[in-house]
């Protein structure tokens, strides 16, 4: 299988779903006497025991992505989702009070750049999470936006805060259709009182109609806003 991105190159490589520097971010050192328990929505799962260096339970099953992709090509993704990141666990009450995230808090030179890379970031973690499940969207429109750094209206990214506190969780895919039948494939990533809900549209959305809906080139320069309630809870 070649890489769902450059679609040259063999797929050698798994994406942490879960950084590796987000769980030490959240949980500190952990290690055998210290392991993590990975949880997922899916109760009929056992949670997964997890100890250091052997985080790679949060890894893909299978890779589908090249090493050059996953690591040269989308390494400031990664870095603008580690600041984000780390901001948000820093400020996660005021955030989760005001329900603003400004973007040039985090980033304050360059901001719509880190922007787009934040949003790339979370899209390739996406693309491949769906294509290690097979799940039937368009990898084209991912992949150009991934090569050409740009945005598209068939990916978007909400963020959401909830009432009770999770571990870092991932919840399994979902697919919903609309009234004319258009699919949307949807997957949350949890940490703490926040999440982040990843959305594929095989139509785009109104953008009236979704006012939480985050697309850097939807609300270019203004902050991200944070919706109240979960989808899930
Ligand atoms: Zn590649």
């Amino acid at each position: 299988m070649n890489c769902w991105i450059c679609k040259k190159n063999k797929a050698d490589s798994k994406e942490h779903l879960i950084k590796a520097s987000d769980i030490k971010n959240h949980f500190g050192e952990i290690s055998k006497e210290r392991p993590l328990f990975q949880h997922t929505l899916n109760k009929t799962k056992r949670p997964k025991k997890i100890y250091a260096r052997q985080n790679n339970r949060f890894k893909q099953n299978n890779p589908t992505i090249c090493s050059y992709c996953n690591n040269t090509k989308t390494q400031p993704f990664d870095n603008a989702w580690s600041r984000i990141f780390s901001y948000i666990q820093v400020n996660e009450d005021i955030l989760t009070t005001i329900k603003v995230l400004e973007l040039k808090n985090v980033f304050p030179s360059n901001t719509y750049k880190h922007a787009v890379e934040l949003y790339l970031y979370l899209m390739k973690i996406t693309g491949c999470y769906f294509s290690d499940n097979a799940v039937p969207i368009n990898y084209n429109i991912l992949s150009k936006c991934i090569r050409e750094s740009k945005c598209t209206d068939h990916f978007n990214v909400l963020f959401f805060c909830i009432d009770r506190v999770t571990d870092l969780t991932i919840t399994q895919i979902d697919e919903l259709h609309d009234e004319n039948g258009q699919a949307e494939f949807a997957w949350c990533y949890f940490f703490n009182t926040m999440g982040v809900r990843m959305s594929i549209e095989s139509t785009p959305k109104q953008i009236d109609s979704t006012p939480y809906m985050w697309n850097p080139q939807r609300r270019k320069n203004l902050p991200i806003l944070i919706r109240p309630h979960s989808l899930y809870s």
